[in-house]
């Protein structure tokens, strides 16, 4: 290999791309993986990670000035004081929005790996086939058994903490053993359990290590000890992100290139090989140019940049954009419709209070229209549900100093208010070809590359669906007997679930789709997509899980047609 020259490219070292990179890498190809931002190591880059509240200048809070500077992501729940260097801000990073669409991104080594709620739920064959089945988008060219050995692949190596719950639309994986859900959640999913037949609460799966196994312990990576402050980076390595785990494993092989600060500009196609050749980046700082060529290309830049780096990528072959035969490229976007809260009071329990707290909370997994077209909108929608109590406001808090610090202490032990309890909708939206992405003809970005413009938004369907869930949650609700229920439809644009998917689709047929079943181009088979670019459908399940084993599944694709010669 030459200083420009490996087997494979990977463009994008977050979640999806460090899978990649680790597959590659340990099957022994020469891997040089692309990332726009500064590296960000393990650890050694994590600069708030134990800082106590009162080291925060603002005590954790987002500075009034600088929320109306970043109007996108002060919109985003997680974006606080302590991890506010992980987001991109609005101001670095301009888009054209041709409708409201909160484009939440993390442009360093871990992509928003670092700043994920690592909730990690397996799709099942009701999505899979949920296009096929309720005519929209195309067929999806794989199925769930295509995917479940790759699966339980990425949950060993995340470590996935969970209960085997046996619901039909969630499927079980691997799992470490799952922290107990409290005494009201609990009471929650067992009066479901024994009121409906088809819908249940279960433990939201998610990416921490309960019980750390040699893989993880190998990994360099320790207990999580729910100190509820991930988001800053885990110095335990106790929830999983690329940077804890999968790039540093991939660099362990000694087969790992990575090349922090290289903004990818386009993918180069060689009309003569009728094939990639490589990639063009500018350095971020120098906006010095430089070509690196390889044998296969893996596009991880996160769905809506991976969408753009293909429309760049032009040839005389591919005049709107790399293999854009179809017409489809930057179609058929869609996204998580999470407008809808609900929110009520338990007075019972009165007896009982948590101490600490555990990273994830219940589930409720889609139970509307899974079996039949019940009601008069397509798909369906899933929940999570949580019940905190909290110490009401006590008059014997109060004091200075050694006195104050003795009345909070004190009034800490009587939990004199209620029990609240509350979810939020996970609503699938269909994907449709008025949705899309697209390179603005008139105005670029500091590295001349064209904005992109996004536009996507609710239908009729997302509304049926709201009305829905506030109908069927308000009677499960009222049923368990909580008081006080409110509902919430907060209007947010579409972007906060930060779920955005597809735009490079998968399907059977290259007239209709980007991608074939292994993740190829149809008409440029050495390049990759496995990233949310590549969905063809949304489920209602987060979805990082289901990239990443997409991810490790192409990855292993393309070794095998490697070692072929066959790209
Ligand atoms: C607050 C928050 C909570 C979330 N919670 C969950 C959750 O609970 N469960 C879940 O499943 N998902 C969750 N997500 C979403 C999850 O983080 C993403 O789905 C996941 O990170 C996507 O992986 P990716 O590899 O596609 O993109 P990323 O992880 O974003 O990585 C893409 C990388 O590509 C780089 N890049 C972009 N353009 C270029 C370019 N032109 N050249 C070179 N590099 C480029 C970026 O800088 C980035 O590092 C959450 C996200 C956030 C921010």
């Amino acid at each position: 290999m030459s200083e420009t020259n490996f087997d494979a490219i990977v463009i994008g070292a977050g979640m999806s791309g460090g899978w990649v990179a680790k597959e590659l890498c340990e099957a022994g190809i020469k891997t040089l993986l692309l990332e726009r931002g500064p590296d960000v190591k393990h650890i050694q880059d994590y600069p708030t990670a134990t800082k106590q509240p009162w080291e925060f200048e603002h005590r954790g809070e987002i500075p009034r000035k600088v929320k109306e500077e970043n109007p996108v992501i002060a919109r985003c729940y997680a974006y606080r004081e302590d991890n506010a260097h992980f987001f991109v801000k609005d101001t670095e990073a301009p888009y054209v929005q041709d409708k409201p669409f909160d484009w939440i991104r993390g442009y360093q080594v871990g992509g928003k790996s670092l700043m994920w709620a690592r909730q990690t739920q397996r799709w099942s064959d009701f999505d899979f086939e949920g296009p096929a089945r309720d005519g929209f988008a195309v067929d999806w060219p794989i199925r769930y058994r295509d995917l479940a050995p790759w699966y339980s692949k990425v949950e060993r190596f995340v470590g996935i903490t969970g209960n085997k719950d046996g619901v039909d639309t969630l499927p079980d994986g691997e799992f470490l053993p799952a922290w107990e859900l409290n005494c009201v959640e609990k009471y929650f999913s067992d009066f479901i359990k024994n009121s409906y037949k088809d819908r249940h609460v279960v433990f939201g799966r998610c990416a921490h290590l309960s019980e750390p196994q040699e893989i993880h312990k190998k990994q360099g990576r320790g207990m999580c000890r729910s100190r509820q402050e991930c988001e800053r980076g885990c110095p335990l390595g106790g929830y999983f992100s690329a940077n804890s785990s999968t790039i540093p494993w991939a660099a362990k092989t000694g087969n790992l290139t990575l090349k922090p600060d290289a903004v990818v500009q386009s993918i180069i196609y060689d009309e003569e090989k009728e094939k990639a050749s490589g990639v063009r980046i500018i350095d971020r700082q120098t906006k010095e140019v430089t070509e690196y060529t390889s044998n296969v290309i893996f596009l991880n830049a996160g769905a809506i940049n991976s969408v753009g780096v293909l429309l760049n990528s032009t040839s005389n072959r591919f005049a709107d954009g790399l293999g854009n035969d179809s017409g489809t490229l930057g179609k058929y976007v869609a996204f998580h419709n999470y407008r809808a809260k609900i929110n009520a009071i338990h007075e019972g329990h009165s007896n009982k209070a948590t101490i600490g707290s555990i990273p994830t909370t219940a589930y409720i997994p889609r139970f509307r229209n899974v079996y039949s077209q019940e009601t008069d909108f397509l798909r369906g929608y899933a929940s999570g549900f949580r019940a905190a109590r909290y110490k009401s406001s006590s008059p014997t808090v109060g004091g200075l100093g050694q006195q104050h610090a003795d009345s909070l202490i004190n009034s800490s032990l009587s939990y004199t208010g209620p029990w609240r309890v509350g979810s939020h909708m996970m609503g699938e939206t269909i994907p449709k070809e008025s949705s899309y992405i697209k390179l603005s003809k008139s105005e670029t970005d500091d590295w001349d590359m064209p904005l992109l413009k996004i536009s996507m938004d609710y239908d009729d369907n997302d509304e049926k669906m709201i009305t829905d869930f506030f109908d069927q949650m308000t009677e499960m609700y009222a049923k368990a007997g909580f008081v006080d229920i409110k509902t919430n439809d907060t209007k947010q644009a579409p972007g906060l679930d930060i779920h955005e998917m597809g735009g490079i689709r998968m399907g059977h047929d290259p007239k209709t789709s980007m991608l074939n079943a292994n993740n190829q181009l149809h008409s440029c088979k050495n390049v990759y997509v496995t990233d949310g670019a590549c969905m063809t459908s949304t489920s209602t399940q987060n979805p990082s899980l289901t990239y990443m084993a997409i991810a490790a599944r192409a990855a292993n694709h393309a070794v095998e047609q490697l070692k072929k010669d066959l790209i």
